[in-house]
């Protein structure tokens, strides 16, 4: 493949939305459509529709990725590889995303997760800038992490499911019984945004600042950064997503986080705490970014480290007050 000539193709496919685009070898994105998130046959239909159009205009992909919401079946040699598999989201269980797609792009297919994507994404633009092995969270309307690893996407015989571990309950928040419809009080039953609002009776961008609710979050997404720690030691942990807008939600994790870590080992108690709890810094686009970046590797076996070339890097966040518990 001559790298020169390459069309990418690539959607970001979110409980809400749709991102669909098209892409150059330097990852300028030529063309663009957000399709809201409704019924399986209609947004599939407009998403076709576009890349049907694409084709026509601008010639055949080079390839084509997808980074979607989950559970998805990632195993190639899985008869359901490409489908989404058991969401609670209604209408889209058992979707065959990449068995539709295949007919209309012609082109080398790869599927990932969103956060996944996400994850590529912030290292090429944002806080993964530099870095080979990160985790990549995001709390909203349900609890997703990627795994960045030597590079690379992580997936084994599927991807993980880190959002539905189980952690201890916080102080103070014995008696709720949690969301998730699979496993009640896992993490993302206990705190994800419906889970704050099912708790509270309001949603939780109407919680106080001073409100008991929001060191129970922390509590819990420290406790899933502090198994992050131990599982992965990741060379950053950057977490995004709308709970995390809350005001001072980060300090309030770096604090829980290093309490809990309790100064066990040596290169854990050395951590700049405001530099290892991080905010995402790519942009509302780094899903899009990452699953083009996706096509890209489909097509050529490389990551395109050259679209970062010219990008602000990592900022500086010294003058944040996590940085005295670290
Ligand atoms: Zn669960």
């Amino acid at each position: 493949m001559q790298s020169e000539n390459l069309l990418l193709g690539a959607i970001e496919a979110g409980g809400t939305k749709f991102l669909c685009g098209i892409a150059d070898r330097d990852g300028h994105i030529i063309r663009q459509q957000r399709i809201s998130t409704t019924v399986p046959a209609d947004t599939l239909g407009a998403a076709s529709a576009f890349f049907a159009q694409a084709g026509a205009d601008l010639g055949p992909l080079s390839a084509f990725s997808i980074g979607s919401f989950g559970p998805l079946s990632l195993n190639p040699v899985a008869g359901d590889y490409g489908c989404i598999t058991s969401t609670p989201k209604v209408g889209w269980q058992d979707v065959d995303l990449l068995g539709h797609f295949s007919p209309i792009v012609g082109a080398p297919m790869a599927i990932d997760t969103d956060v996944n994507c996400a994850a590529v994404g912030e290292r090429l633009f944002g806080s993964g800038q530099g870095l080979d092995t990160f985790c990549y969270v995001t709390v909203g309307t349900g609890i997703g992490v990627g795994l960045l690893i030597d590079g690379a996407p992580h997936g084994g015989a599927n991807h993980p499911e880190v959002g539905h571990i189980r952690l201890p309950r916080a102080a103070g928040d014995d008696l709720f019984p949690g969301i998730c419809p699979f496993h009640g009080d896992c993490l993302e039953g206990l705190a994800c945004g419906p889970a704050m609002r099912a708790r509270w009776g309001v949603p939780a961008e109407q919680l106080p600042p001073d409100h008991p609710g929001w060191d129970i979050e922390a509590d819990y997404l420290a406790g899933l950064c502090a198994t992050l720690s131990y599982v992965v030691r990741p060379d950053r942990i950057i977490i995004g997503g709308g709970v995390m807008e809350a005001p001072d939600m980060y300090d309030r994790v770096r604090r829980a986080l290093t309490i809990k870590l309790a100064g066990y080992d040596a290169s854990m108690r050395s951590l700049q705490m405001d530099d290892y709890i991080a905010v995402p810094t790519a942009g509302a686009s780094a899903g899009l970014t990452g699953a083009l970046a996706l096509a890209y590797r489909t097509a050529t076996r490389q990551w395109p480290m050259h679209w970062s070339v010219g990008r602000p890097s990592f900022p500086a966040q010294s003058s944040l007050s996590g940085a005295a518990l670290a």
